[in-house]
């Protein structure tokens, strides 16, 4: 394409991304205020942007794709909402989090309601609080990489807490890497989750009214207008070149030389893209694993649990979290249903990534019941279900020596993903940040 610059006849270079995740769009939105002479093209193959924080619509309500919550801390992310014209409809609210020991529910919202959890003797109530605490004061998380996260737990706050609060929810999330989660990712979660607490300690959550679907419309529809392209329902399918450059970027609309790529997918995709001379890039991706997740999504006719979060602690039960969004949006963002998502983190060849919504109920109904005994099947109005493959990175100790630098080998070839966000949690405001580096890097390169 030929731009016209006052005497001066440039041509547009472009820009490919893969991915209209929001680290993709991000990326886009930040290199777009930043040039007006490169063309970007987002390749997608949904019909809608969002990748995981996508929509989906049902019974007249759209929902996320997973349970998504925005935290005090997430700077970037409200930011952006603010620059897309939306900062009105950002909704703060309490948020109730809780556990179920022994079929007995039990809060954890506040520090008040560690000091009444009876299942621990008192002095271990103290000591798990004061892990919490004691994590604010931590500045070298890198040597808290080198250590995994039960022995750092077991070390701060000693073998009960570990065992009754946390072993429960590392193993319920990680299954059997659990053992070597590195620290520095529970210490930075600790961290920024705590910051969305208020003067008495009660946690305070955002959400976007009628979900982030809204920004990432707001951003497709900035990139058109400025004269870029989103391509729904196109998928890359290769990308060509040599050790050091990307030459041509196939999809399945066509092929197109390259002048510029950021590959915004999730790794195990990125790697599946990359020609044989980029095999040493390839072979670092790989060594990333990624577990799946698998949500059941029940609109109820009446409430489930008595939290907007529930910790599943018992281990024979096969989901970690029980997300009640009707217990923490306001009613009317919900059309007034009760919508709940029981969620498992699951490895790559689980079953339930191929069951029905139907399949997967039946197998979770004696669990829910077993943890919610009050729980009936006439209460269903709906089911649903959400899957995903990469959705969490093993964040294994040492994980810091794996992620990969935006920058790759290949000179014109850059990486943005939420696997990079390291120590930090893949929160979608990180995602947002990524971008922002992205566009930057991508802006020095271009000169
Ligand atoms: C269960 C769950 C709960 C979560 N809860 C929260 C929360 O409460 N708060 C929060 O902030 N974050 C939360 N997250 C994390 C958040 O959703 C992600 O970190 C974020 O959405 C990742 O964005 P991304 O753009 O990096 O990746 P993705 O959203 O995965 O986007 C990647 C995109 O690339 C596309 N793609 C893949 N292959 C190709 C290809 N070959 N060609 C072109 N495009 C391709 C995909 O279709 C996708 O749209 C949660 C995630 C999950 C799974």
């Amino acid at each position: 394409m030929i731009l016209q610059c006052g005497h001066l006849t440039t041509t547009k270079r472009r820009v490919d991304i893969i991915g209209a995740g929001i680290s993709g769009l991000a990326s886009a939105w930040f290199l777009a205020r930043r040039r007006s002479d490169v063309e970007i093209h987002v390749w997608e193959p949904s019909p809608e942007p969002g990748g995981l924080a996508g929509c989906f619509h049902v019974d007249g309500l759209t929902l996320e794709n997973f349970y998504h919550h925005i935290y005090r801390r997430d700077v970037a992310l409200q930011k952006l909402i603010d620059a897309a014209g939306l900062a009105g409809d950002l909704v703060w609210r309490p948020a109730s989090t809780g556990a179920y020991y022994f079929k007995r529910p039990y809060r954890f919202s506040s520090p008040i309601d560690l000091l009444r959890f009876d299942q621990l003797p008192l002095i271990d109530r103290f000591r798990a609080g004061w892990m919490v605490l004691h994590a604010r004061f931590i500045r070298d998380w890198q040597s808290l990489d080198d250590e995994s996260a039960p022995s750092y737990i077991r070390r701060v706050a000693g073998e009960n807490v570990y065992r009754v609060m946390w072993e429960p929810l590392l193993r319920g999330k990680f299954g059997s890497a659990a053992d070597s989660v590195s620290a520095a990712w529970l210490w930075r979660k600790l961290v920024d989750r705590g910051a969305s607490r208020d003067s008495r300690g009660n946690e305070l959550l955002g959400y976007l009214r009628g979900g982030l679907i809204r920004l990432f419309d707001v951003l497709v529809a900035h990139l058109a207008a400025n004269g870029h392209v989103v391509h729904f329902g196109t998928r890359v399918t290769a990308l060509e070149g040599s050790s050091t450059r990307v030459d041509r970027i196939d999809t399945t609309d066509g092929a197109h030389d390259a002048d510029v790529v950021i590959a915004a997918a999730q790794l195990p995709d990125i790697a599946r893209l990359l020609p044989e001379s980029l095999a040493p890039l390839r072979e670092r991706l790989e060594r990333i694993e990624f577990l799946a997740n698998v949500c059941l999504v029940m609109l109820l006719r009446k409430s489930l649990s008595d939290f907007y979060w529930t910790n599943v602690t018992d281990p024979s039960a096969p989901f970690v979290g029980v997300i009640e969004q009707s217990h923490w949006a306001a009613p009317e963002d919900l059309a007034g249903h009760h919508v709940v998502y029981v969620s498992a983190y699951v490895p790559q060849d689980d079953p339930r990534l191929q069951m029905t919504a139907d399949e997967l109920f039946e197998t979770y109904l004696p669990h829910i019941q077993r943890l919610f005994p009050q729980f009936d099947r006439s209460n269903v109005t709906r089911l649903l279900i959400r899957t995903a493959r990469y959705t969490q990175p093993i964040v294994r100790t040492g994980y810091r020596h794996l992620v990969p630098d935006i920058a790759t080998p290949a000179e014109n070839l850059f990486i943005c993903t939420m696997a990079q966000i390291y120590p930090h949690d893949r929160q979608v405001s990180n995602g947002v940040e990524m971008g922002e580096k992205t566009a930057a890097l991508v802006d020095r390169y271009l000169g």
